[in-house]
């Protein structure tokens, strides 16, 4: 595995394995690894030979009042497991790197952007995208694998990349989790002992909401107030939101149907977690309450 810190590094390193007739795979990430991450490196060397990761906590997708100063880092277990995936290129890149001081160009991908997520975190996703669209210029990928588990991010990711034309394929691979559901992420390090004992119940109830649906329920409203119910009853978590949408488009739903995604995001503390599910629904029935 060759570790790279310079945009000229990781192009020639780059273009030492396409000269092998590989494909490249990329997965952006921020490190601090899990299982989550291994599993999109592990997918992106399977399918396309060559897998590239980035580390980079990316400044620009924080607000001044969230976690950038604190947020977990280890690099030297990060490349150990990068290492054990047989990712070709690990590519560290400083601030200086991704933003020089005459950096003025920023990327909005409108509408989608402001939904879920985006109400709560203004200038989240612009961050997001400008580091991404970076990124992809710098490494140059066939295909891009992304998380489920920020479903959010991936709608927006996919929509830039089409939109601006980006040579290249996105991937979107289910959330890993852990044992009793609770998606895998670097932030569950922040959560105390009493509060990684409740944060299932939000995969639980996402899984009980998905029966209802699967038993008849058609009603975004009905479903929305029984998961909120589900969480209050069982946590001290502060729901920010719980949200029916288009898996696709992410536009509002009020009767269920197509490719549902609901999604939602809860405090634990100050440790603010996501979560979701994609729900096909087949036929539209009558609303049931
Ligand atoms: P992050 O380092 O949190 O920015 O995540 C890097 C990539 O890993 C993103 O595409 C995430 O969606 C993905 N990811 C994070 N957590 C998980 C998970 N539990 N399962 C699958 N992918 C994940």
């Amino acid at each position: 595995m060759r570790v790279v810190k310079t945009i000229k590094q990781l192009r020639r390193a780059v273009k030492a394995i396409r000269l092998k007739g590989r494909k490249i795979g990329f997965v952006p990430t921020m490190g601090y690894f899990h299982a989550g991450h291994l599993s999109l490196m592990a997918k992106a060397k399977r399918e396309c030979g060559a897998c590239v990761v980035s580390i980079y906590v990316n400044p620009k997708q924080f607000a001044p009042h969230e976690d950038l100063g604190r947020y977990p880092r280890d690099l030297r277990r990060d490349s150990t497991l990068a290492e054990k995936e047989n990712v070709d290129i690990l590519f560290i890149p400083s601030d200086n790197v991704v933003y020089p001081k005459s950096f003025l160009t920023y990327i909005d991908v409108e509408k989608i952007s402001r939904t879920l997520c985006g109400q709560y975190r203004p200038g989240h996703f612009r961050g997001v995208a400008t580091v991404v669209a970076k990124l992809l210029n710098m490494a140059t990928p066939d295909v891009m694998y992304l998380g489920q588990k920020d479903a959010q991010q991936a709608a927006v990711l996919k929509t830039m990349a089409a939109d601006l034309d980006f040579p290249l394929t996105v991937r979107v691979m289910p959330t890993v989790r852990e044992k009793d559901g609770l998606a895998m992420s670097s932030r569950n390090v922040y959560l105390t002992a009493r509060e990684r004992a409740q944060a299932p119940v939000l995969y639980r109830s996402l899984n009980l909401a998905r029966a209802r649906i699967q038993k008849g329920e058609r009603s975004a409203a009905g479903i929305i107030r029984f998961i909120r119910k589900n969480i209050a009853r069982h946590t001290e978590g502060k729901i920010q939101y719980v949200a029916c949408v288009d898996a696709d488009t992410l536009g509002p739903l009020k009767i269920l149907k197509g490719r549902v995604l609901i999604a939602l995001s809860v405090f634990f503390g100050s440790t603010r977690l996501i979560d979701n599910v994609i729900i096909p629904v087949k036929k539209p029935r009558e609303v049931q309450n």
